[in-house]
């Protein structure tokens, strides 16, 4: 662990500071070229805005600018740090926007655990930006935050902890499911976790069939019940009517468990009493529900998730977020929806049903990787998810009405897709 602190702080502190920098993108050499730059010449498309407010989309940076937002309530495993102290964070999600899609991003770290300051202060300074990432913000503040956002702001905006976590477990799902051949509608599904994850997972799994009355959710207490009182509106959505009250009693006979809640919670036990061929995506990080180990040896059909790079299917939103903006900018889509949502399921779900390239068996020092059990989702390395994601996405968000611009050469877009 030293090795990882003095490597982790050199690398963060090594000149210049931190993760990101500001580059000029226009000449900056003549007297002439800084009379276009400020003024006067930057009145002209000053003026230009002002007349047609969309013209900021041509004389600025705002078309591929996303801002990385986050109080630091729910920063990685570390908990409610702090705006300040998670910065390293957004800087490194925005290292993550640039290098794999091009995104250009500002981290802001607002300094408020109050939901209207924190909404407030996002729909002030929303205007710069073409996108919004939301980042880090505990639950259940987040819901409400995202709402009202959704609602007063006109751009794609997202909670990733949230959306990012539904979507690719959403293709791991969809993945999982082809490989043991289930239908999505017959299968009885356990969430344990009702936080941030967890509600938007379990969403998005209804709206891609899943029946409600096959869903559990549980939290730190157990079953959620329509028996328990005091729940908030987004348990309460998933409270069921069964006569259960433990994770174990809501496993037996389960097709699959997610976990997005602590490590150790889940036993070899409580798997061996699920269907044939369980689907478990056990998430806490840094430790899972249950390890690996005990998961594996717990019986041979399992197909099983961790959010750890050092396993197979490793569920790491990092394929998702940059390519959902990515798409999502290039329509100037006006919000990301369920269908742009579902669109980037699908996408990375087929993706990782298409041979894997050697580029991607080098990256991971590998030399074989075939669609299967211990393959759901493609690897972050895989450059392919450029043009995959972002252009299933931006056709999602033509086709559901929310893009302001309209692209229909979808070879010239995708040759365009570079970074
Ligand atoms: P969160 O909003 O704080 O939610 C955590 C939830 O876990 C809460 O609803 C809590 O219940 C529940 N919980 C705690 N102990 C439990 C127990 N013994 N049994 C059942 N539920 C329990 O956190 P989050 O952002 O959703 O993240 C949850 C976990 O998933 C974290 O470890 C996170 O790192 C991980 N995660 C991984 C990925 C990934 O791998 N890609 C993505 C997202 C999240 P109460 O509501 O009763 O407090
Ligand atoms: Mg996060």
């Amino acid at each position: 662990m030293k090795n990882l602190k003095d490597e982790a702080l050199s690398y963060h502190s090594s000149a210049p500071k931190g993760k990101l920098g500001v580059v000029p993108t226009k000449p900056f050499m003549t007297q002439h070229d800084l009379s276009m730059a400020y003024t006067p010449g930057v009145a002209v498309p000053c003026m230009e805005i002002y007349d047609d407010p969309e013209k900021a989309y041509e004389y600025t940076g705002k078309e591929n600018l996303v801002a990385v937002i986050s109080n630091g309530t729910a920063v990685l495993g570390l908990g409610d740090i702090g705006a300040l102290a998670s910065k390293p964070v957004m800087e490194g999600k925005g290292l993550l926007f640039k290098v794999l899609a091009g995104v250009n991003t500002y981290d802001i770290e607002i300094d408020t655990d109050d939901v209207e300051q924190f909404v407030q202060t996002v729909k002030m300074i929303a205007p710069t930006f073409g996108g919004i990432n939301l980042e880090d913000i505990k639950a259940p503040q987040c819901f409400e935050i995202e709402r009202r956002l959704k609602e007063e702001v006109n751009l794609p905006l997202m909670h990733d902890d949230q959306h990012g976590t539904a979507i690719i477990t959403s293709a791991a799902l969809l993945n999982a499911l082809e490989i043991v051949g289930k239908r999505i509608g017959d299968i009885r599904v356990v969430v344990n976790g009702a936080g941030a994850a967890a509600t938007a997972c379990a969403r998005l799994y209804l709206s891609l069939g899943v029946k409600p009355e096959n869903l559990v959710m549980c939290d730190s207490k157990g079953v959620i019940t329509r028996r328990r009182d005091k729940l908030t509106p987004e348990k309460a959505q998933f409270a069921t009517d069964r006569d259960i009250t433990t994770l174990a009693e809501a496993l037996a006979g389960a097709d699959m468990f997610l976990g997005v809640s602590k490590a150790g919670v889940l036993t070899g036990d409580m798997v061996k009493t699920m269907a044939p061929d369980p689907i478990v995506f056990a998430l806490a990080n840094p430790d899972p529900e249950i390890p690996y180990e005990e998961a594996k040896a717990s019986r041979p059909d399992l197909i099983f998730a961790t959010g750890r790079s050092d396993y197979p299917n490793q569920v790491n939103n990092v394929i998702g977020f940059p390519y959902i903006f990515r798409g999502a900018l290039d329509v100037r889509a006006t919000a990301i929806n369920e269908e742009m949502k579902i669109a980037a399921a699908k996408a990375i779900a087929g993706l990782a049903k298409q041979p894997v390239t050697g580029e991607v068996l080098h990256a991971y020092n590998l030399t074989e990787l075939s669609f299967g059990r211990d393959y759901l989702i493609p690897k972050p390395l895989d450059k392919r998810l450029l043009t995959t994601v972002s252009i299933a996405v931006a056709k999602a968000a033509i086709e559901s009405g929310v893009a302001a611009k309209v692209i229909t050469d979808w070879d010239t877009y995708a040759a365009g897709l570079v970074c």
